[in-house]
């Protein structure tokens, strides 16, 4: 069992805090005996405020700050999400990067033994034309690791209650930061302080909004960002396939109507994630299940005729290009046997937060940058905030830094904020390029697929992004 809700296990070490910061809020917390002090408060128990508790149990130099996590759903242990053998509807793919993390940290043993782990040495990408597509296999390299969203966070918040300095609060919601103050020095000795759904109030040095795309810190702070609703939702369900090879292979479709996937899973299941407007979101989610069987097979499967695409002939001609002429299921997919959950829907957007960072504040995943879920970088890209993160609180440490100095949380933004920049750019011009219908993109589209597959340094853009580098990165 998890050691959940621990307002009441203050620690004597807080009572260094409690000499010299004064806290504003008045705490409600009886069996508190440092008024609720906390060096570091995580806002969020996600994937990436999770693994960011971990990060700061394990590091030797973070591992005596008392951090609490704050998450406003219940719980569930490693044993409770793998106990229905059919997996979840929500599935990441993990690059490299994560999964090292999840080493560092101790964390992906336990992730492992669940063998709900299927990694992935191919990616094939294609889109209705019938042309050919993108294949990209590394046969010396696993590229990823499909997991569902439910393993990877009981396990990591399973490790994250493992660690001493560690509390998890849950299920409790944090309702609003009171008495802060931006422009406050952290000089002054006054500590910010949040209070909970059940009217208590926490403080801390540092307060890290990991609570996703809708955080609450960040919209009581009014922090400006920038982005666009896609007008799309993602349709995900899990599938089961039929005898297939292909358990190591990732599927992307671009229909005209937005990117489909099919993410191979342990024990031949696959997720299927449909991003598609809004309108046939909701038609998709209404059918039954064979009426939707038969919409998804036919995604994948069916080929649109080339032959009336003049501008993709006369560059097709001019550059000895000829479309495969094979369908997708003669190129592709394994064989779809049956829709094995209930299927669901998420809104998409791109959104950037202008500012991760204020005194005493500081945001990372989600909460500070949304990405469209095709390339499969969102939480691969909070990952990597959690890692910079630790080690920027471990240097403020090392140098006798106040842990929410602003110039010190200044340098985590100044160097994640480009990365996720560069991602974010990428990630939307393969969106733009790929759902652009008009005839000149479509025929470009079509002519650099089949181009691309040809030239590995174009090809690797794109292969690139899906293992989180971005476009960018490669051409520079
Ligand atoms: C269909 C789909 C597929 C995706 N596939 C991939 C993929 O393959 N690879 C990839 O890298 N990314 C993928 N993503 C993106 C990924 O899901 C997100 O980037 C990721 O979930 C963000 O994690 P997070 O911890 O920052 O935020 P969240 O997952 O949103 O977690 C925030 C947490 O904070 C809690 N919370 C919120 N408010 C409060 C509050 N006030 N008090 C207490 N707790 C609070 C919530 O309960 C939640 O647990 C996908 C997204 C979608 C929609």
């Amino acid at each position: 069992m998890l050691k959940i809700i621990k307002l009441n296990k203050i620690n004597q070490s807080y009572r260094i805090y409690n000499n010299t910061y004064r806290t504003l809020c008045t705490t409600n917390n009886n069996n508190s005996n440092n008024n609720g002090v906390y060096d570091i408060v995580i806002v969020g128990g996600g994937l990436v405020g999770s693994a960011m508790a971990c990060s700061l149990g394990n590091n030797n130099n973070t591992k005596h700050l008392k951090v609490a996590l704050i998450e406003s759903s219940p719980i569930q242990t490693v044993n409770e999400t793998t106990s229905n053998k059919i997996p979840d509807i929500r599935t990441i793919s993990f690059n490299h990067q994560t999964i090292d993390l999840f080493k560092s940290i101790g964390v992906w043993d336990t992730i492992e033994s669940t063998k709900r782990v299927n990694p992935f040495n191919q990616v094939r990408v294609w889109d209705t034309s019938g042309f050919e597509g993108i294949h990209f296999k590394d046969n010396n390299d696993i590229m990823g690791y499909i997991i569902e969203n439910k393993v990877a966070v009981s396990s990591l918040l399973e490790k994250a209650n493992s660690f001493e300095n560690v509390d998890i609060i849950s299920p409790l919601t944090v309702k609003s930061l009171e008495n802060y103050n931006p422009n406050t020095s952290t000089t002054t000795n006054i500590l910010p302080c949040l209070k909970l759904s059940n009217d208590k109030d926490l403080h801390a040095k540092l307060i890290i909004g990991a609570d996703g795309g809708n955080s609450i810190i960040k919209k009581q702070l009014k922090l400006n960002s920038v982005g666009r609703n896609y007008n799309q939702r993602a349709v995900v369900c899990t599938i089961k396939l039929g005898k297939s090879d292909h358990n190591d292979t990732l599927f992307q479709r671009f229909l005209t109507t937005g990117p489909i996937a099919l993410l191979p899973l342990a024990d031949g299941y696959a997720n299927i994630i449909w991003s598609t407007n809004n309108l046939h979101a909701n038609y998709l989610l209404e059918l039954d299940d064979n009426s939707f069987l038969e919409q998804l097979k036919n995604s994948f499967l069916s080929s649109v005729p080339t032959n009336n695409n003049s501008v993709f002939d006369a560059l097709s001609s001019v550059f000895n290009l000829n479309p495969s002429g094979l369908s997708g299921n003669e190129i592709y997919v394994p064989p779809i046997e049956s829709i094995v959950s209930k299927r669901a829907s998420f809104p998409l957007r791109i959104d950037h937060t202008f500012q991760y960072t204020m005194p005493r504040i500081c945001f990372i995943g989600d909460a500070s940058h949304i990405v469209h879920p095709m390339a499969g970088q969102g939480v691969n890209l909070g990952m990597a905030d959690v890692k910079a993160l630790t080690q920027m609180i471990e240097q403020s440490v090392q140098s006798g830094y106040d842990i929410g100095d602003a110039m010190m949380l200044k340098r985590f933004e100044e160097e994640r904020k480009p990365e996720n920049v560069k991602m974010m750019l990428s990630i939307d011009t393969l969106f733009n390029i790929f759902t652009n219908n008009s005839i000149a993109v479509t025929a470009l589209r079509n002519f650099g697929m089949s181009f691309l597959n040809h030239v590995p340094i174009l090809k690797n853009l794109i292969v690139g992004v899906s293992k989180g580098n971005s476009i960018l990165n490669n051409i520079k």
